[in-house]
């Protein structure tokens, strides 16, 4: 049995990592995170039987622990919960699913306790990669990515590890508003971004998506999963999400993963690395398929993926002014505090008046973070 710790089990990489586990019969969950969702929270904790659970609000922690209380298990909350459930003492590995910043201390504390990392939550890898990479490294523990993206990467990449990469192609779908002009984007609702052509996947990376900030997201996830710098990291938008991303060496041989657009098989290629097992669902049809396409990603009217070059190329604190600022402006969108494209504006506001941190430390991004998010809260 391989013990696994889930951070975020109740979302969409949650539940898909659940699925696996409820399909393979040799993963044991010993430990789950969750935010509010304490409904399913519980229908998964009757499920799967992990031994400690954690929820963000204490109030939803003591109804939980009512709730389930002629089960042996142990309730916690807060980051001291999130830190618990990513250390727990039998795990092997730990999915991290939550979404934004918030998981970089959980992070940190699963690598120092040696725990392998399947890392679904890119936002803690963009703000603090320059520490976590090296962490790793030092702890001796993989991380293995979970985005799908950078899973196909790495899968490009097996037995080439002596040889240089020339350069990594990332695909991109483009999102719901491909081809659409700024003028055009002015009057997006939620409704309409939360939208996505071929992913089904959480509220905040969707928004993300039809903006281009994911893909900024993970262009800088990937310079510090693969060590490659970021102008030699470049986003190809391929509509059909056929392709879900490559490797180009120094001969030019360009080596690439594709399949249905489906999360479970990254999911499951990190959980069990380097073994691959069977997996149910649809496969590629190429006679249906017919045709994949290829364009340039639209920079003008998508500011989110400039900007994080940007800020990658200026790297330090940047990222992190990036971030915040995006996880906020995202969040305003979706309460309907702010317009559509209010969220680059917002981003490339605060990135210009960023108070520079060359090598910033974990207490330096969140206290980054902290003043992205009182500047947003003045301002808008
Ligand atoms: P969802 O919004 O679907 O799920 C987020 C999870 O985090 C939920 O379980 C939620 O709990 C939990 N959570 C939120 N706030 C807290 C908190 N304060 N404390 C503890 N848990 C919390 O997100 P996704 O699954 O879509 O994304 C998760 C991460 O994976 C993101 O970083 C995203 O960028 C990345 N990713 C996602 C992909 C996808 O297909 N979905 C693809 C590639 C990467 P609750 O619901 O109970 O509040």
């Amino acid at each position: 049995m391989k013990k696994i710790a889930i951070l975020g089990s109740t979302g969409s990489i949650g539940t898909q990592t659940l699925e696996i586990v409820r399909e393979q019969k040799d993963l044991q969950v010993v430990a789950m995170a969750a935010g509010s969702n304490i409904r399913l929270l519980e229908e998964q904790i009757r499920e799967f039987h992990p031994s400690f659970v954690a929820v963000w609000e204490e109030e939803a922690a003591k109804e939980l622990k009512e709730n389930i209380s002629d089960m042996q298990v142990k309730v916690s909350c807060g980051m001291e919960g999130l830190i618990e459930a990513a250390t727990a003492e039998q795990a092997e590995i730990l999915v991290t699913a939550i979404v934004g910043m918030l998981g970089i201390r959980p992070t940190i504390a699963a690598i120092r306790a040696g725990k392998a990392i399947a890392l679904a939550n890119k936002e803690t890898l963009v703000t603090a990669g320059h520490l976590i990479m090296p962490l790793a490294k030092e702890c001796n523990v993989p991380i293995l990515p979970v985005d799908s993206e950078h899973s196909a990467i790495f899968q490009s990449l097996n037995g080439e590890r002596q040889n240089k990469i020339a350069k990594i192609l990332l695909t991109a779908s483009g999102g719901p508003f491909r081809g659409r002009k700024r003028e055009e984007l002015e009057d997006i609702q939620v409704e309409d971004a939360l939208k996505h052509p071929n992913w089904t996947m959480g509220r905040k990376i969707t928004i993300d998506s039809s903006t281009m900030v994911n893909k900024g997201l993970e262009v800088i996830e990937a310079k510090w999963l693969f060590d490659v710098e970021p102008e030699n990291i470049q986003v190809v938008v391929q509509p059909q999400s056929v392709i879900h991303s490559m490797v180009e060496y120094e001969d030019g041989a360009v080596i690439a993963q594709l399949g249905t657009p489906d999360m479970r098989l990254p999911i499951q290629y990190a959980l069990y690395y380097p073994k691959r097992r069977p997996l149910g669902g649809d496969r590629l049809d190429f006679w249906k398929l017919k045709s994949i396409t290829f364009e340039e990603p639209d920079t003008e009217n998508f500011r989110g993926l400039a900007l994080a070059y940007e800020a990658i190329r200026r790297g330090g604190n940047v990222p992190t002014v990036f971030n915040a600022a995006n996880e906020r402006a995202v969040a305003k969108f979706l309460n309907r505090e702010i317009k559509y494209l209010q969220i680059p504006e917002i981003i490339e506001d605060c990135m210009a008046r960023a108070t520079f941190a060359a090598s910033p430390s974990v207490e330096q991004i969140l206290e980054t973070e902290a003043a992205v998010y009182d500047y947003i809260e003045s301002r808008f």
